[in-house]
């Protein structure tokens, strides 16, 4: 008889992981509370703007993508970014200038000083340092590239891929293929070049480098159709409440479906489910594992989505979006233009855009009532984008507990998570607090999780 295994939630890192097990013969159930797929993964269409609620693309760093997409037969809706989607700007001093991209535009910028541009030339001469593990990221960039670097490219990154503050993600923990340049290579210069060559073996592409992709109906349909495939395997509605031993070493899901408790056992059970939901889940099994899940921090973000008559927008709408450093002090950390990036977001003659607030640099910022911080939000927007008019379309939504962060000292975590594993022969634990946050890292990380099984 095959092994049963039970997948809890239906994110995408519970659907790819089910995915993958279903293909090896595995006997699988996914139990996920809500009831529909896709977690974080959140579009709807709504008069006729296309609004992407959690994440608004990914990037394909890995064949596994294709693979997946192409197995489930969306490689019909899959799209692109339009190549103009390259350019990103940063807001400096209430301008919005490109982030150069190439050593050329980089000389020429004026997001940089000259002192900065030099001081970035000495970067091959900066020894290795100690521990990346409890070095942060802002004092890795500020060591190696200087603090104008920090302040204009990383801290904006930072915010706009984690949500995070620089000063507390930990280099190695949050960006480990960063921080492997200085410890493999001794620097992120010499490392870049040597690094492409072993990416190329590796048939791997770097982020910079890796294609942006969506679907025409938006990053849900991704889990839609996976979850269509593996249709019969899938109880929604169904919130998992506890995870048990049983006393032939094996494991006891209990769950609640339609207001009743019920339970399955299985040989094996695999959580995808977030850090401080499955503290609760596993908190019979182990104390100090429910106290390291429920230190990994997830900040609030307040994804807010716009659409406009594009005759009310004075500027061109040439590029990704902008990002907004900790020095420009906004009430937002930066903005996507959703309808520039993608084709079919809203109709021809309006335009999209996705706004996002928060964040772990400033989670207070929702002490202040709702209606307030979008009417400051909206007037900084138009002041930015030079907009004349008022959205045509105004939807919102407040992530509570957003992305986790892989803060200094997330190592001890992440420790304690696999002596765990060790420790309770059969679970596994999974998701976006391990191994990356992106929606490519948690397609990735579910096919390796699952090869000791
Ligand atoms: C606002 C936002 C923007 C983002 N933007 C991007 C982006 O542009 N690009 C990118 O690559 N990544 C982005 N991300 C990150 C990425 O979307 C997530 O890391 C990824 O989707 C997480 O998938 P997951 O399956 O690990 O977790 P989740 O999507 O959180 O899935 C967990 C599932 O568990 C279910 N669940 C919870 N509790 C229970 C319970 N008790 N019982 C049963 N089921 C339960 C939930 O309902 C959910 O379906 C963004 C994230 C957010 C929030």
């Amino acid at each position: 008889m095959s092994k049963k295994i039970i997948v809890l939630g239906a994110g995408i890192s519970g659907l790819s992981t089910a995915y993958w097990l279903v293909k090896k013969g595995y006997d699988i159930t996914i139990i996920e509370e809500k009831n529909e797929p896709g977690g974080s993964m959140i579009s709807r269409r709504i008069n006729n703007f296309l609004v992407d609620y959690g994440p608004n693309s990914g990037l394909e760093t890995t064949p596994l993508i294709r693979k997946l997409v192409d197995e489930v037969q969306l490689s019909n809706e899959m799209i692109y970014a339009n190549s103009s989607a390259s350019k990103r700007y940063i807001l400096k001093n209430g301008a919005l200038i490109p982030l150069p991209m190439n050593p050329f535009s980089f000389i020429k910028t004026n997001l940089f000083s000259t002192s900065a541009k030099f001081r970035l030339m000495a970067e091959p001469f900066i020894p290795k340092s100690d521990d990346g593990y409890y070095q942060s990221i802002a004092q890795f960039v500020m060591r190696r590239l200087g603090n104008e670097f920090l302040d204009y490219a990383i801290d904006p990154f930072v915010s706009g891929v984690f949500a995070g503050d620089p000063e507390k993600l930990s280099v190695k923990s949050a960006f480990p293929k960063l921080y492997r340049l200085e410890e493999v290579y001794g620097g992120l210069i010499k490392g870049m070049i040597k690094g492409a060559k072993e990416r190329k073996q590796r048939n791997e592409e770097s982020k910079q480098s890796a294609k942006m992709f969506s679907f025409i109906e938006g990053m849900q349909s991704l889990p839609n159709a996976i979850a269509a495939n593996l249709k019969d395997n899938i109880i929604f509605n169904a919130k998992v409440l506890n995870v048990l031993g049983t006393n032939d070493h094996q494991w006891k899901v209990i769950f609640e479906l339609d207001g009743k408790q019920e339970s399955v056992i299985a040989d094996s059970v695999i959580s995808t489910l977030p850090a401080y939901i499955a503290s609760k889940i596993f908190s019979e099994l182990d104390d100090k594992l429910v106290e390291h899940l429920n230190s990994i921090y997830y900040p609030p973000v307040m994804v807010l989505y716009l659409g406009y008559k594009k005759s009310d927008i004075q500027r061109e709408l040439d590029g990704f979006g902008f990002l907004i450093p900790s020095k420009g002090k906004k009430h937002f950390l930066g903005a996507i233009w959703s309808s520039s990036i993608f084709p079919n977001r809203c109709p021809d003659d309006k335009a999209a855009f996705t706004l996002f607030i928060g964040g772990a640099r400033s989670p207070q910022i929702f002490n202040m009532e709702k209606s307030k911080l979008i009417k400051i939000v909206l007037s900084e927007f138009h002041e930015i984008m030079k907009i004349e008019g008022e959205p045509i379309i105004i939807e919102s939504k407040m992530w509570e507990k957003a992305i986790p962060q892989y803060n200094l000292g997330y190592i001890e975590h992440e420790n304690y998570i696999e002596q765990f594993e060790k420790k309770n022969k059969g679970i596994v634990l999974s998701g976006n607090y391990r191994g990356g946050i992106s929606v490519g890292d948690c397609i990735k990380n579910s096919e390796l999780r699952i090869q000791d099984l």
